[in-house]
């Protein structure tokens, strides 16, 4: 079976996106890949972090991956995984000042500024460490992150030309199109886990209430015609909402005003988190389980990554 990795970084609580766009594809796919899905903890320390929040939210996360339904992948967080963080400094070794100069994250959220942690700088290595480690023979992504994996393709074909042929090149292919899910009060913007305080952005542990406040709070538009109710690229707000209620199984057959889309998007959503919350609360109480699978995770993870990571520091001279 084909294998296929995708890292979630604990920089927030998980959001409606995240179930829509992640969770719920990889859950989905289980039986046809043999799926590693990581917690990237290490990537949340490039900017000022809290450590008691980025333990908790680490737990949250993992929490919500086997409430998902995760139960048939490998899960692990990665700093248990040892051989990211080492094949990352051997990658640095590999990448120029040049090429992470360039890239976009760097550029926008710190070059200019003396205090920008030296992390932001170098991280792109361990994101190609990351995916080298597992050899993925595809690595599907969005436009945001196809730099990084433009970049893990450059260092791994200079890596295989000066040292020897340590690991297997990734083609980049586009994602199935998924659903990607916009924020309720700002349907220009998508919905993220960085933004989680925002008053449109749902979270997957969101109480009913609250669900509904954000729902009915979000922004649609002054079109009060017969036909208001439509997906349309001049009505952001409106074709956001109806695109998740169709992700959440609802229908707007015979919606004609704001207010009734909104009751049913908030329905559709509780019905949707319903389910997952209450398996939450299930695991939650019983934090041992979720290490114990995790931590079986890390294991299988260190089975797969120690010989390649081997490999590397050999061809390196080390
Ligand atoms: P951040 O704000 O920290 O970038 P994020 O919510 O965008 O957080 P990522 O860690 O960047 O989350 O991505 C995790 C996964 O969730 C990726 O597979 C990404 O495609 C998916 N995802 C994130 N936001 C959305 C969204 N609004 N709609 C659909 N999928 C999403
Ligand atoms: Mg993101």
């Amino acid at each position: 079976m084909e294998r296929t990795l995708s890292l979630l970084t604990p920089s927030g609580r998980l959001t409606l996106g995240n179930l829509l766009g992640a969770l719920r594809p990889m859950a989905a796919g289980q039986d046809a890949t043999d799926g590693f899905y990581g917690i990237a903890d290490l990537h949340a320390m490039t900017t000022p972090h809290d450590p008691g929040r980025l333990r908790a939210l680490v737990l949250e996360t993992a929490t919500l991956m086997l409430a998902a339904g995760l139960d048939r992948s490998t899960l692990f967080v990665q700093s248990r995984v040892p051989a990211h963080a080492q094949l990352a400094y051997l990658l640095e070794c590999t990448a120029t000042t040049g090429e992470l100069n360039r890239m976009i994250q760097f550029k926008e959220k710190g070059r200019d500024q003396p205090t920008t942690r030296a992390a932001l700088f170098t991280y792109p290595a361990l994101m190609a460490a990351d995916i080298l480690l597992y050899g993925p023979r595809r690595v599907p992504v969005g436009a945001d992150q196809r730099q990084h994996v433009e970049l893990t393709r450059d260092l791994a074909l200079r890596f295989n030309r000066l040292y020897g042929p340590v690991f297997t090149v990734p083609e980049i292919t586009v994602p199935a199109a998924g659903a990607r899910v916009m924020r309720f009060d700002d349907p220009t913007r998508k919905m993220g886990k960085s933004d989680a305080d925002a008053a449109g952005v749902v979270l997957l542990l969101d109480p009913p209430d609250v669900v509904r406040r954000k729902v009915a709070r979000a922004v649609t538009d002054s079109d009060t015609g017969p036909d208001a109710v439509r997906a349309d690229p001049a009505k952001p707000g409106v074709t956001n909402l109806l695109d998740v209620l169709a992700a959440c199984g609802g229908s707007a057959e015979g919606l004609t005003t704001y207010g009734a889309l909104k009751r049913c998007v908030t329905d559709a959503v509780v019905a949707q988190l319903a389910p997952l919350q209450e398996r939450y609360a299930e695991l939650a109480a019983d934090p041992a389980h979720v290490s114990s699978v995790f931590a079986a995770g890390a294991e299988r993870c260190r089975e797969v990554t120690t010989p390649v990571l081997e490999a590397a520091q050999a061809a390196m001279g080390l």
